[in-house]
């Protein structure tokens, strides 16, 4: 059983950015995704395509943006759980949450994003 303070549904931008944000709070997190690699959507829809419209970057591609965001949460150490698909979420006592896999991968966390 993997035991983590949030577990994030989805490794795509949203997700490893919040992996930053929950780092500077002191909160460890676990990602899991349904693809085999970490990106949503850039990496698997569009890697190869210029983006305009992130601060800071006048362009960039759309896999490098993802090699920089996992750049900026390394240091936080998150956990990874790829090709793996959620299927179930059972609140327990105490306020915590267990999340669970299509190849039963078990996340006990205190909450889920
Ligand atoms: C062709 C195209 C071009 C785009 N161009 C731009 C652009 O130039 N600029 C811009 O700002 N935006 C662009 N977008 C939009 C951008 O891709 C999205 O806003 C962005 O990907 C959203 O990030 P996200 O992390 O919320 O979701 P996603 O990138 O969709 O990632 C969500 C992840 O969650 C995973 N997931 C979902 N449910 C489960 C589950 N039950 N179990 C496990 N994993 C799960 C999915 O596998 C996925 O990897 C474009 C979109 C497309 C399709």
């Amino acid at each position: 059983m993997i035991k983590t303070d949030i577990c994030i549904i989805g490794a795509g931008p949203v997700g490893l950015f919040a992996v930053f944000e929950a780092g500077l709070l002191k909160m460890r997190c676990h990602l899991i995704d349904a693809l085999p690699q970490v990106g949503g959507r850039l990496a698997e829809i569009y890697p190869h395509k210029p983006i305009y419209d992130i601060p800071g970057y006048p362009v960039i591609k759309a896999q490098e943006l993802v090699e920089k965001l996992i750049e900026q949460i390394d240091s936080f150490h998150p956990g990874f759980t790829l090709g793996e698909r959620v299927e179930s979420l059972r609140c327990e006592e105490y306020g915590s949450s267990v999340v669970t896999t299509n190849e039963g991968t078990a996340i006990t966390c205190k909450v889920v994003a």
